[in-house]
Order: structure tokens, then C-alpha cells, then sequence
């Protein structure tokens, strides 16, 4: 058993371990930092592009952040909230690429429309809700309600392709969406903290984790070696 010690220990190769290295980095350049990821690589898990659905959670198209009251009404705090947070993502990779630290953004950031699709008569009118709400706030600028059903099939022909003329549909476009590649944008991150002194272990995973005084201990196993 080899025992080490860091200021600060990063459990995981994903895109929150990356991000918050890189806070740390800026607001406590002196500490030692470790990071540690079971997988052969980093980005793998959720943040791989492969995984998740990489709109950046930007609050354009999800119905979840926008539910409805019970009232009639319709609670878009949620969504407000979460755009605002993606902006601020947003902001701290611009000042990353403008440093020179992430490279080109196309590799892991490009605009694509967003689109809430609704099927039903209370999906639909779900949408119309969430529509009316957010359209007047600034981060929801330019959110489009298409109405016309033929408009909607050019729009999304493989969705409507087939699809039973009677059936009540709703559309609503955001041409403001982006597209995230979290794993690339991982990788990015982890290599400019690995040339600002992080040290980042791959096929290593935490055992176990417990307080010992005013520390932590990690127990963690070395995958390939089948060491701790
Ligand atoms: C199906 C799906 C769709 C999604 N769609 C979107 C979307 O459209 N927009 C959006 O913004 N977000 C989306 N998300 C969420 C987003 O992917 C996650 O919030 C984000 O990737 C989480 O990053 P993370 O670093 O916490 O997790 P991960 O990227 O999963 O990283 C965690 C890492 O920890 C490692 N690990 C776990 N346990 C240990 C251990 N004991 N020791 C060492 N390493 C360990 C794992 O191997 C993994 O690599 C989606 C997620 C899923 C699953």
C-alpha cells in the first residue's frame, strides 16, 4: 500500500470533475490536485457525446423544467434558472477559448435548432403554455410556435413520416440551441490542467472514502496493476 497526499482529490474523468479542477485552478493556483478515473480514459461515462443528449440543458426544449401548476397554469422559474446556468457555461468556455486553453470551439460546441415536440390535446396544450410564457424573456428570444402541420413535416420529416393526419401535434422551434460534445470538451479540459500540473490517473478506481480528522482518506485501486 503506497500512501499519498493532496490538497484536493477529483473522484472521476467526467465533465463536473474537469470544470471544477479548472475553478480550483483559478482561485487556488498553489494546491496539489489529483484526479482519478476507473475507465482506460477520460469522458467516457454520461459526459461522452455517445450518452447524453448534449443540448447543454439550455432550458429551450425540455418540458420537465416547465410543469404545469395544477391551476391552469404553468411554472417556467425552472427553466429560467437552468438557461441562466448554461449561459454562465457558456461564458467561462468563451474565456477559456479566447485564453488560448481550449482549442477550436467547433470541436466540441456548435449551434443546432432545439425543438419540444407535443402529441395530444393536453401536450399540445402544455407546450402552447410553456411557449406563451417564455417567449417574451430575453434568454427565450426568437422561441416559435410552427402551426401549420405542413410546416412542421418539412420541418421534422422523419418524425412525420407516417404519422395519422388527425392526430393533434404541437411544434415549437428555438433556432438558439447549441450542441455539446461534453467528452471532447472533457478531454480539452483535463489535458489543460494536466500542463497546468494536475496529475490525472486513469484505471484507478475509489474504494472507499472516509473522514479522518480534519482530512479525507481514499482507498483506491489501481485497475491495471490490481494494486491500492
Ligand atoms: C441519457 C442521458 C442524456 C443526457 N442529456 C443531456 C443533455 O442533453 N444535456 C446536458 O447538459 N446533459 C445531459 N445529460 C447529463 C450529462 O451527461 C451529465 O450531467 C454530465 O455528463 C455529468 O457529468 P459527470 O462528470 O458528473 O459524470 P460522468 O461523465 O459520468 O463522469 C463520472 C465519471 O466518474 C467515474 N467514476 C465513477 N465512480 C468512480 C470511482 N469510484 N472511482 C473512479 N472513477 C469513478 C465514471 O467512470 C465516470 O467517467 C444526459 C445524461 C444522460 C445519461
Amino acid at each position: 500500500m503506497v500512501t499519498e497526499g493532496y490538497d484536493v482529490v477529483l473522484v472521476g474523468g467526467g465533465v463536473m470533475s474537469a470544470t471544477l479542477g479548472v475553478l480550483l485552478r483559478r482561485v487556488q493556483p498553489d494546491w496539489s490536485v489529483l484526479a482519478l478515473e476507473r475507465l482506460d480514459g477520460l469522458g467516457l461515462e454520461s459526459s461522452s457525446a455517445w450518452n447524453d443528449a448534449g443540448t447543454g440543458h439550455g432550458g429551450l426544449c425540455e418540458f420537465n423544467y416547465t410543469p404545469l401548476t395544477g391551476d391552469g397554469s404553468i411554472d417556467v422559474t425552472g427553466a429560467i434558472r437552468i438557461s441562466e446556468q448554461f449561459q454562465l457555461s457558456r461564458q467561462l468556455w468563451a474565456t477559456l477559448v479566447e485564453e488560448g486553453t481550449l482549442g477550436d470551439p467547433a470541436g466540441f460546441i456548435r449551434p443546432v435548432p432545439h425543438f419540444s415536440f407535443a402529441r395530444g390535446a393536453a401536450g399540445a396544450e402544455h407546450l402552447r403554455l410553456r411557449h406563451a410564457a417564455l417567449r417574451g424573456h430575453p434568454l427565450f428570444e426568437g422561441l416559435e410556435l410552427v402551426r401549420d402541420r405542413d410546416a412542421m413535416a418539412e420541418l421534422l420529416p422523419l418524425m412525420f413520416a407516417g404519422r395519422p393526419a388527425g392526430e393533434e401535434v404541437a411544434l415549437c422551434r428555438s433556432r438558439g440551441g447549441t450542441d455539446v460534445d461534453y467528452g471532447v470538451l472533457t478531454r480539452r479540459l483535463f489535458a489543460a490542467l494536466e500542463r497546468d500540473g494536475v496529475e490525472v490517473r486513469t484505471g484507478h478506481e475509489v474504494r472507499s472514502l472516509s473522514r479522518d480528522r480534519r482530512s479525507w482518506r481514499l482507498r483506491v485501486r489501481d485497475l491495471a496493476g490490481e494494486r491500492d
